[in-house]
This record gives C-alpha cells, sequence and structure tokens, in this order.
C-alpha cells in the first residue's frame, strides 16, 4: 500500500429488564404525575425500581440494565402514523446534542452543548430554568468530538451534571440553583467530561474522556449530598515509583512496559455505567490506550490491564471483583465505553444474569454479569483484525499483521467503531438488541516520529497518509441483533454512518434518528418502517417516551454539531439550530424550518508554491488538522469551519492562528512549539491549491 492511503473512512472519534417487583415500595413510591419540579421522590428504591415509573425517565438508560425498554404502548405500531410534532425547544446553539433527556413529576431535564442544563415543563416544553456553567470556551481546544453532554442524573431533589471543564454540579432541581460542585480533574490536563452522572447508592459516580491526547482514566464517586469525594477507581496504574492507589493497580502494572504513565496511559470512563442492585456489581466500560499505538504506549507489548475492558466494582468502596478485558493490549482504539446493557437471557437452557456490549472492536459480547464469564462472542459487522474470540480463554485470536508494526495496515472495524457511544437498546418482548451499527475501515502506519505533544492529538499513529479525499462514504445500519443465537434478525440500511441511538417501547416499535436528518419509527420485531419525518438537521442522540395525563410524548434532541466532522456536511445538511423535538399522537405543529446550509461565494486566491511544499502541507494538515476540520480539508460537519471558504482576509493570518494560537478563545489551539511559521504557511497553500479547485468548479 502507498503512503498516500485513500480512505473511505475520514474522521476519528475521540477523540457509550429486570423490574424488581417493589412490595411495599411499590406503594410508597407509586408512579406519579404531579408537576411539582422538586424530584425529592427519586431515592433508591425509586431508581431500582425505575421500570415501575412507567409514564417517567429517570435515569439515563432508563432503569439501571440500561435496557432503554419502555412499557409505554399508546405509541404503538398500528397508531404510530398519528405521531405529530406536539411542541419543541431551541437549544440556541449550533454545537452538538447527544442528551437523552430525563422525566421527572412532569418536568424534564435535559443538556446542551456546553454542559448547560435545561429543565423544561415536559406538558409544553416551557423553560422553568437554565443552568448555565460558563464553561470557559478555550476548554473547547481540549474536546475531541465536540463540546457534547450526554444528560444529567436525578436523586433527592437534585440535577447532577459533569461539566466539560471535568466539574461535577449539584444543582437545585426546583430552581436551577448550584447547591454544590467539584473540580474532579486536573483542570491542566486535557480531560474532558460528557458523560450523564448515575447515583448508586447515594453516590454520584462520574468519569472523564480525554485518552487521544495523553490522560489517565479513572471514575470518581461523590457523595451526592455534599459532594465529598468517596472513592476513586483508576484503570491504568500511575507512575511505578510512587505508591500504587490501589492492590488493583500494582496488579495492572504487570501487565505494562516502559514508561507507560508519561503518556497517560488511557483507559478514560467516559460513558458507559450499569448497575445491579440485587448483586450489587456496578459494570464499568473502559477506553482505548493512550496513545493508541502499543509500541509507543508499553514497548513490548502486555495486555495493558485495565484497558478496553468490562469492570464490575462495588458501588460502597470502588473495589473490583471481576474484570473482562474485550481487546487486550489495544493498538487500535478500540474502547469498550459503549453502553452495557442487562438481562435475564436462557442460553443453552439455562436462565443467566447476562451483560451484553457491542464494543468498537466489533464484536457482540455476553458474559455471566456475576463471574465475568464469556458466555458468547460473534461479530455483529465486519471484523478483520481478529479471527474469532476463543470461548476458552476468553481472549481475541489476532490475524497477522495487524499490529502494524511497520507497514500502513488496513483494519476493520476502525477507529470510529462497528458500533460507538450512539446507545443500543434492548427490548424484552422481542428479545432483539438495536445496535446503531456502521461498516467502516482504517489505515494504521506506526508513527516514527515518537514527538509527545503534551495536551495534544497524541496516537501514535502516522495520519500524514491521509491526504487524498475519500472515494466513498462509510455506512451504517440499524442492526437487530438476536443476542441468545447471536445472530442478525433484520437490518435497515442507512447511506451513511454515526446515526442516533436508539429506544424500542411495548408498542413494539424501535425509534432512531439518522445521520441524513430523519426521525423514524420502525416495528421492533420486523424493521418495518412505520413512520418517519423529516428533521432537516443531521440527529446523532438517543430518543426517550414518557406519559403525563394519559398522552404519550417521544422526544429527541436534533442537531448535528462538529462531533463527526464529515457526514453531516457533505451531504449538505445544517448543523443549527439545535433543537429539542417532542412528539404525540394526533399533534399537528410544524416543525420549525431550518435555513438551507449557506454556501459562501469562492473566489481563487493567486499564490506560488511549489507542488512539493503543497504536498508537505497536505501531510501536516492529514497530521494536525484533519481530526476536527475533516481529514483532506472536507470541513467540520458544518461546525468547524469548511477552511477552503474562509474569508480571503484569513489566509493572511495563517503563522499567527495555527503557530501562535490567536484563536485559542474559540476553541482553535495554536500549535507552537510543533509547527513552525513555515509549516503554517505550507498548510495554507495546500488549502489555497483545494480552494482554488473548487472555485474552478463552480
Ligand atoms: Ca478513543
Amino acid at each position: 500500500m502507498t503512503r498516500r492511503a485513500s480512505l473511505l473512512l475520514i474522521s476519528i472519534s475521540l477523540c457509550l429488564l429486570v423490574a424488581v417487583p417493589a412490595g411495599q415500595a411499590q406503594k410508597k413510591h407509586a408512579p406519579g404525575q404531579q408537576a411539582t419540579g422538586k424530584a425529592t421522590g427519586i431515592d433508591d428504591i425509586a431508581l431500582r425500581n425505575a421500570d415501575l415509573r412507567k409514564g417517567e425517565w429517570i435515569t439515563h438508560g432508563r432503569n439501571y440494565s440500561e435496557t432503554r425498554f419502555s412499557p409505554l404502548k399508546q405509541v404503538s405500531e398500528v397508531t404510530v402514523k398519528d405521531l405529530g410534532l406536539a411542541w419543541s425547544f431551541d437549544t440556541e446553539t449550533d454545537r452538538g446534542l447527544e442528551a437523552t433527556p430525563l422525566v421527572v413529576d412532569g418536568v424534564m431535564y435535559t443538556t446542551g452543548s456546553w454542559s448547560i442544563v435545561y429543565a423544561l415543563d415536559a406538558r409544553t416544553g416551557k423553560q422553568i430554568w437554565k443552568w448555565d456553567p460558563q464553561v470557559p470556551r478555550r476548554f473547547g481546544t481540549k474536546a475531541c468530538c465536540d463540546v457534547v453532554n450526554r444528560g444529567v442524573a436525578v436523586y433527592k431533589g437534585h440535577v447532577y451534571v459533569g461539566t466539560i471543564d471535568g466539574r461535577l454540579a449539584a444543582l437545585d432541581a426546583a430552581t436551577g440553583k448550584l447547591v454544590w460542585s467539584v473540580v474532579t480533574v486536573d483542570q491542566t490536563k486535557p480531560y474532558t467530561i460528557t458523560a450523564a452522572p448515575r447515583v448508586v447508592k447515594g453516590k454520584v459516580l462520574i468519569g472523564n474522556g480525554g485518552a487521544e491526547y495523553g490522560v489517565r482514566g479513572y471514575l470518581s464517586a461523590y457523595d451526592a449530598a455534599t459532594g465529598k469525594l468517596s472513592w476513586r477507581f483508576y484503570t491504568v496504574p500511575g507512575d511505578p515509583s510512587k505508591p500504587f492507589e490501589s492492590p488493583e493497580m500494582a496488579k495492572a502494572a504487570k501487565t505494562w512496559k516502559g514508561e507507560w504513565w508519561k503518556m497517560g496511559g488511557g483507559g478514560t470512563v467516559w460513558d458507559s455505567l450499569a448497575y445491579d442492585p440485587e448483586l450489587d456489581l456496578l459494570y464499568v466500560g473502559t477506553g482505548n490506550g493512550s496513545p493508541w499505538n502499543q509500541q509507543v504506549r508499553s514497548p513490548g507489548g502486555g495486555d495493558n490491564l485495565y484497558l478496553s475492558s468490562i469492570l464490575a466494582l462495588r458501588p460502597a468502596t470502588g473495589r473490583l471483583v471481576w474484570h473482562y478485558q474485550v481487546t487486550p493490549g489495544d493498538q487500535w482504539d478500540f474502547t469498550a465505553t459503549q453502553h452495557i446493557i442487562l438481562a435475564d437471557l436462557e442460553i443453552k437452557g439455562q436462565k443467566r444474569k447476562v451483560l451484553m456490549q457491542a464494543p468498537k472492536n466489533g464484536f457482540f459480547y455476553i458474559l455471566d454479569r456475576r463471574t465475568g464469564e464469556l458466555l458468547s462472542a460473534e461479530p455483529y459487522v465486519t471484523v478483520t483484525w481478529a479471527k474469532e474470540i476463543d470461548k476458552k480463554t476468553g481472549r481475541p485470536v489476532e490475524n497477522p499483521g495487524v499490529r502494524y508494526p511497520a507497514e500502513p495496515t488496513q483494519i476493520q472495524p476502525g477507529p470510529l467503531g462497528g458500533h460507538n457511544w450512539q446507545p443500543m437498546s434492548f427490548n424484552p418482548q422481542t428479545g432483539l438488541v438495536y445496535i446503531p451499527a456502521q461498516e467502516n475501515f482504517f489505515v494504521f502506519l506506526h508513527d516514527k516520529r515518537l514527538d509527545y505533544r503534551p495536551g495534544r492529538w497524541n496516537t501514535g499513529v502516522d495520519f500524514s497518509i491521509f491526504t487524498d479525499p475519500p472515494t466513498a462514504l462509510p455506512t451504517g445500519h440499524l442492526l437487530a441483533w438476536d443476542p441468545v443465537a447471536q445472530k442478525e434478525r433484520w437490518r435497515v440500511q442507512y447511506p451513511v454512518m454515526w446515526n442516533g441511538g436508539t429506544l424500542t417501547t411495548a408498542g413494539n416499535l424501535v425509534f432512531q434518528g439518522t445521520a441524513d436528518g430523519r426521525f423514524v419509527g420502525y416495528s421492533a420485531d420486523k424493521g418495518a418502517k412505520l413512520w418517519e419525518v423529516t428533521i432537516g438537521t443531521g440527529v446523532i442522540a438517543t430518543p426517550m417516551t414518557y406519559e403525563i395525563d394519559g398522552v404519550q410524548y417521544v422526544s429527541i434532541m436534533a442537531g448535528w454539531g462538529g462531533s463527526f466532522p464529515l457526514t453531516g456536511g457533505s451531504i449538505g445538511l445544517p448543523a443549527t439550530p439545535g433543537r429539542l423535538l417532542t412528539f404525540a399522537l394526533n399533534s399537528k405543529q410544524s416543525l420549525p424550518a431550518v435555513a438551507a446550509m449557506e454556501m459562501p461565494a469562492v473566489t481563487p486566491i493567486e499564490f506560488t508554491a511549489t507542488k512539493e511544499t503543497i504536498a508537505k502541507g497536505a501531510g501536516l494538515f492529514a497530521q494536525n488538522c484533519g481530526v476536527c476540520h475533516g481529514l483532506a480539508a472536507l470541513g467540520g460537519g458544518g461546525v468547524l469551519p469548511d477552511l477552503k471558504l474562509s474569508a480571503p482576509s484569513v489566509f493572511n493570518k495563517y503563522r499567527e492562528i495555527i503557530v501562535d494560537g490567536a484563536r485559542v478563545d474559540i476553541g482553535m489551539p495554536g500549535f507552537k512549539p510543533w509547527l513552525k511559521p513555515e509549516d503554517a504557511d505550507a498548510i495554507r497553500v495546500y488549502i489555497l491549491s483545494l480552494r482554488n479547485e473548487l472555485a474552478k468548479k463552480k
């Protein structure tokens, strides 16, 4: 393969039923619909029995099992054709929206970009309060995948949110006033929080992200009432010259080599958490290695515990009970932070308490959630990095050469994964899991430069080969997966990848928003398209549903943002405005219009440069800029500027912007000391060459 590998996949991200009969508890916590806005009834008993609150959605994945299955069925396969817009709410943002709203006591709690929290009347969408954490915009430079937030937790009258700059805040649910706030990370390091917190036994659980930039992952538990740190579980070992924080870290350190701690190690807990109250086990998905390339991270190999793993922790202490590593010695940005779903399934004639995950590496895993024993693992998308998962050892059987020791090597799935953070759902009536799946690949090449750049993109992978535009867009599909048989039951093909998470209901329905700007309802058993509305902006968030005063509502946050710098912009959909859309039967509000994306006139700008300088600029751009602005300068999904279209005056400021960081306040980092003024000049003439080509076409 040539160094100028052309790739289909352009962007790299990362840049995540059991209804326990409650007896007495059920009486005490009867499903209440009073719009008190106080949320004081959400305590441990309520959370354990979230499924009994049929009309509400009180925790991120609807219940501790994170099934995203609603028992509501007013909206059903028969009636869904009459679903129409009931209300919409403008989040005043042109950045990404990824939250799953919660609904408690008639109030909807959700988040927008920059970690802003909204409380809305769930019947009307009228704003009750809004809390803006005032995140300094320079923190945007640390967000691999836009300044997104996936939602809040509600507990005993408080609303909890993690902010993109690493704070955890408790707000008064009735007023939105700040009760307490703690900084959960070293803010001098490139940590971010995008996940929704979860509350287990009076502790607020929050992790963080940043493994592409060089950080050490951990999960923290804070006292819900006071914000005091209760425990912290590091997922990878630190500097062995200092005492290990836990026996788990001493054990993990034996699986690492070299001076791994200097680049952080990774293993960030940036999305998935699930809890089994009966077993009292908290399930945690951990992220990829930092840097990706193990030759750089841990030269000589090793499993590198606890990267890319599913961990079972005791929520009271944060002690590890068991672990299962889905990708030992991760080399490909294969996170296991994808959502974990708990269910009781009959496997080979035996009722088993299982845990299900479809991590990035392309295998669908079923574990015994008491012990971590692997019950089955089969590919749910095309997989080329491993032949199979050995059922005896529980380890992947890697194909030869996949660790790219020297040559560029094509791997499937790519770093965006066979499935990414967009949550899957499980319907106990059909027995199917609905996965927002995707087919994509990546060409890995060992980066020989080894120039670790604190606070910048550090993967140990050479991106400078990605200078050619893609020949086709990678595609996605909604996959209905039978977890017992480990087989596909049906699929709906989409033109592009990076579609939204899924909701499934007792009305035999599956809802999903799509990258190409639609919100669709399918029959859960057969995948027949029963309803569709054109939204006009790409959707990546996950729908949810609730019922108030006998009316079932279905809500989705719609807004593309910059979380995937290819698909939205390239298929001509605008990112803005971000909106929350809520539907109900026989509602007939019209969808607010979306202005068409305006393409500025492109005028050619003359320059002189040699072919070699332009080629050098192409390589530098791919290595340093492409992750946000789109490799081959395709643009950033309508949010991050398509640099080819900049106003002519901008091209006079490339040195100041790229090298000196003149635009750090709007999230564009400076690259001193890694790029010299003449490097900025080379990037400039590369972009100008693309601009002039575009101008010629128009
Ligand atoms: Ca990653």
